[in-house]
């Protein structure tokens, strides 16, 4: 049953619920929410609702309808976050794990680890107990394979999953992993998941080969009834007439268990089509469908892996899979989740062992700008503190005097062009580099104060960018658009107005921080409409290692066919340039400054040959960074 506590209770009254509860046999969780806060209390145990009904600071009692109590959204109406590590599984953020199938050497399982690590990854998986359908298959190294794969995660600094096969075992792997994995052909193995639950570490919970989504939650309810409260879901693929894959991976079970279940869901694309090139089409639907994370084989050499070999994904495969799912990140609303990237690391680990608050990285505008969305989303969550400015030029002195470590400069826009103030000031300030850029979906959305209605409305607010991207919405409403410095202002400003008849267009996160209401959303007329933007850092700050993209600019030489030399030098090293734009030169009228984006090659030497070339044929060359392009 779901009992919904009074707005301030007092706190002796809750003991006395809590203890009555207890005593009568049920199991009790609190759970917090925006509004109310509700115990669950869940139990072999039957009472007549009414006992609980007349205790003091109990606003009403409702029962759960469905079988699987805890596991039920209806206990728990927000999503459930779980914390692995650093690792937040269950958020808007995608979590990838990824490892060979099994432990098979410490160093097989630290070279999988690097690779996981530089693609992106941020949790580590590797079998070191295998259920194998042949008795006479390779059964796993035991704990010895444990011990490398904890030490592979903490050299990497990814959390470490492993799959438990025993209820003898499962205390002294809790030493070694981070998280326990429940395999497909344990999920209904009863004991299995009262002593794992027991242990209260998280839980990936994969559904059973033939298991229905009930039986699956029903598995997850042992868990938390057990002592967890840390559940994650792992949908594998079923077994159906199909021979054409492994299994047949249920992509409804995502949306249909979201819906049904606060409990983070993932996916493992791996043994659902255990066939690899299967591997990345299904990872980017199960994405798609509103996964919160995928766990995928990857292995430095598939053909020798000692199991699933033919289902593991090269690195540089889970690679590419990793780029892709960011391409596809922005179109869905979701973000990838991140580890600090090396170069952060020294930053960031400073505020984690409390020597510093938290490192500061400067937008420019108001709260809950699309500039202050972009940091959210490129820095690992939760560990920086977004500031802003009033201009972007004090993006640039802050980095600049060392009073925030990052700033975050939209560079251009995919409907609108170039935010040239940008490009002119990162010429301006030599002292600035680009370290790394990100790309974010702008949408549009409409907000009012609370209580206020559609039809009160006469007159929008915003930046004149985003009332011509909304134009055909506005017109169509018959309503005034009036031009405001920036999206997130005009939600300020219509939050502090008196008047009724305002409405702003700006970001969800605007409207949240402002505590204005959407009435509608997504009203922008062109749905791709994407901002990229580079992510800038002191000149002497560390930068990224695995950089491939890089920014310049240059000036020409005053003699016809300038331009076609400098540009002859990037061809003649075979470097893929994927911008140029021209800029005129302050206080030059008529020359030009030219702004370049190109693909850094594998051999990197090449492009470094390239810029020495370069610097003869032009002028005033400057290297803006180097950085990971998205
Ligand atoms: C595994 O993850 O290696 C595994 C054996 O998975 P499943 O239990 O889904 O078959
Ligand atoms: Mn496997």
């Amino acid at each position: 049953m779901i009992i919904v506590l009074k707005n301030g209770i007092s706190d002796p009254d809750k003991d006395r619920l809590t203890s009555f509860l207890s005593e009568k046999g049920f199991r009790i969780r609190e759970v917090v929410g925006e509004n109310e806060t509700v115990v669950g209390a869940v139990g072999s145990v039957s009472i007549d609702y009414r006992e609980v009904e007349i205790l003091p600071g109990v606003d009403r009692v409702i029962p759960i309808s469905k079988p699987y109590k805890m596991a039920s959204r209806e206990l728990h109406p927000q999503d459930s976050v779980v914390s692995i590590g650093r690792v937040k599984i269950g958020g808007s953020r995608i979590v990838t794990i990824a490892g060979p199938c099994a432990v098979e050497s410490r160093q097989q399982i630290l070279d999988v680890a690097w690779a996981v690590r530089e693609a992106g990854g941020v949790m580590l998986r590797g079998g070191a107990f295998k259920p194998r359908t042949s008795p006479y298959s390779f059964q796993g190294m035991g704990f010895e394979g444990l011990k490398y794969l904890k030490e592979a995660g903490e050299a990497t600094g990814l959390p470490v999953v492993s799959e438990v096969v025993s209820p003898s075992d499962a205390e002294e792997m809790g030493r070694y992993v981070d998280a326990f994995q429940i395999g497909t052909r344990n999920m209904q193995n009863f004991e299995l998941l009262k002593s794992v639950g027991s242990i209260g570490m998280p839980v990936i919970l994969k559904r059973g080969l033939s298991a229905t989504i009930e039986e699956w939650l029903m598995a997850a309810e042992y868990l938390l009834a057990s002592g967890t409260e840390d559940v994650i879901l792992c949908e594998r693929g079923i077994r159906t007439f199909g021979r054409a894959t492994r299994n047949t991976l249920d992509i409804s079970a995502i949306p249909v268990v979201r819906e049904l279940s606060h409990l983070p869901i993932i996916v493992d694309p791996s043994h659902a089509t255990g066939i690899r090139d299967k591997v990345p089409p299904m990872a980017l639907a199960s994405v798609a469908a509103g996964a919160h994370g995928l766990i995928v084989e990857v292995h430095t050499n598939p053909d020798k892996s000692f199991s699933d070999g033919p289902q593991s994904l090269w690195p540089q495969q889970f690679d590419k899979l990793l780029r892709d799912i960011e391409a596809l990140c922005p179109t869905v609303g979701r973000e990838m989740a991140r580890l600090p990237e090396r170069h952060q690391e020294d930053v960031l680990q400073s505020h984690l062992e409390g020597k510093v608050g938290k490192p500061k990285v400067v937008f420019q505008g108001e709260r809950g700008a699309y500039s202050e969305r972009a940091i959210l989303n490129y820095f690992p969550e939760g560990e920086v503190d977004p500031t802003p400015v009033p201009a972007f030029r004090d993006i640039f002195n802050s980095v600049l005097a060392g009073d925030a470590s990052w700033g975050m400069v939209p560079i251009e826009n995919s409907l609108a062009g170039s935010v040239l103030e940008n490009y002119d000031l990162l010429t301006r300030y030599p002292d600035i580099k680009i370290v790394g850029e990100i790309k974010v979906r702008i949408r549009h959305n409409l907000m009012v104060k609370p209580g206020v209605a559609e039809s009160d409305i006469r007159r929008v607010f915003s930046h004149p960018q985003a009332l011509s991207q909304c134009a055909e919405y506005i017109a169509a409403k018959g309503w005034e658009a009036i031009p405001f410095f920036d999206t997130a202002g005009a939600a300020a400003m219509v939050a502090r107005s008196k008047d009724r008849d305002v409405a702003a267009i700006a970001s969800a996160e605007a409207a949240l921080f402002h505590r204005l209401d959407i009435l509608a959303e997504d009203v922008e007329t062109n749905p791709r409409n994407y901002t990229r933007f580079a992510v800038i850092a002191h000149v002497d700050a560390p930068g990224p290692e695995n950089a491939d993209k890089s920014s310049f600019t240059f000036a020409l030489k005053s003699h016809p066919g300038a331009l076609a030399e400098c540009l002859a030098v990037l061809k003649a090293h075979d470097i893929d340039m994927t911008k140029l734009e021209s800029r005129p030169i302050a206080g030059k009228p008529w020359s030009y400054m030219f702004y370049v984006d190109v693909m850094i090659p594998e051999d990197a030497a090449r492009f470094e040959a390239a810029e020495t070339e370069f610097q003869n044929v032009a002028q005033e060359y400057r290297n803006l960074g180097r950085y990971r392009s998205v």
